[in-house]
């Protein structure tokens, strides 16, 4: 089961996340079979795009991630809302490129040079929408930047995926520490030096989960628990609603010319098939309630 732990650390002057999302990555694995590269690419900036959705106020409040490089993935999608309901996509989930001279996958590569897109509506009118440069492509680093640019908050990042021989991950998640207004320069200190201990954060989370983490840098500190987990949104009802705003005239023509309408939803792959009849029903429909308000 994936977790995200929460809690204040260095006498309450900076907030620290931890978190295992090896399920999600797992499920996303299924969903697209992704090669251990595009696995990596998206499951970590599922997991990053998990802590931000869990700054979200509300449970309907959602938030919209891309990463647009010019690497061999392609773009990198995740969107989740305030239940912590995650999903994503890889425009290229068979990306493939040789492992760096460290051993590591080279995330770098697979994303490339370009910018990181943030989305969250809150219920107000507008979005609230920021975007930043990509730095390292290393997904860690990118958001961090974001952070400290986009919404000024002072953030260190730390993010792994380890992908198994099988293909199965084995270990993915998290160390997000952000200071608080008021943070010393000791606690900016300390929390420098676990994060350059966090460089194999997938390894830990194998071996221990987020207890495993605590214990190692966070001994004794209480905290939250909260529940993430992959988990696609799409149902009929949307997709009809989409059709809807297509409008009668090019829905009709979509069924001549196929026979049918096809749709595989970007995230989990369902496919919704719609012949003759269901599109008479659906616009019937429509007049209906068209006609039963006036
Ligand atoms: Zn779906």
């Amino acid at each position: 089961m994936d977790k995200l732990f929460k809690s204040l650390v260095f006498d309450s002057s900076m907030s620290l996340s931890i978190l295992d999302t090896t399920d999600m990555v797992n499920k996303a694995i299924k969903y697209h079979g992704l090669s251990p590269l595009a696995a990596a690419t998206l499951g970590r900036t599922l997991t990053a795009t998990t802590f931000m959705a869990s700054g979200l106020k509300n449970e309907k409040d959602d938030i919209s991630v891309t990463i647009a490089g010019d690497g061999v993935g392609g773009k990198v999608t995740v969107c989740g809302n305030g239940k912590l309901y995650m999903r994503g996509s890889i425009d290229n989930p068979n990306a493939y490129l040789p492992l760096k001279s460290n051993g590591k996958l080279d995330v770098g590569g697979c994303v490339g040079k370009g910018r990181l897109t943030v989305v969250k509506s809150m219920g107000l009118k507008e979005p609230y929408s920021g975007s930043s440069e990509l730095i390292s492509g290393e997904i860690a680093e990118d958001f961090a930047y974001y952070f400290a640019t986009s919404e000024q908050i002072p953030t260190a990042m730390a993010l792994g995926v380890k992908i198994g021989k099988t293909g199965k991950c084995v270990g993915a998640g998290g160390v997000i520490l952000q200071a608080l207004p008021f943070a010393s320069e000791e606690a900016i200190n300390k929390a420098e030096s676990i994060m350059g201990e966090l460089s194999k954060v997938s390894t830990l989370i194998e071996e221990g989960g987020i207890e495993g983490v605590k214990d190692k840098f966070f001994k004794g500190i209480d905290g939250e628990t909260y529940y993430p987990r992959y988990k696609c949104l799409c149902s009929d009802r949307k997709i009809v609603s989409v059709l809807r705003s297509l409008g009668e005239k090019e829905t009709r023509k979509m069924v001549e010319e196929d026979g049918k309408i096809e749709v595989v939803c970007q995230f989990c792959n369902k496919k919704y098939v719609y012949y003759k009849e269901d599109v008479d029903k659906i616009f019937n429909q429509d007049v209906k309630r068209k006609n039963t308000k006036i």
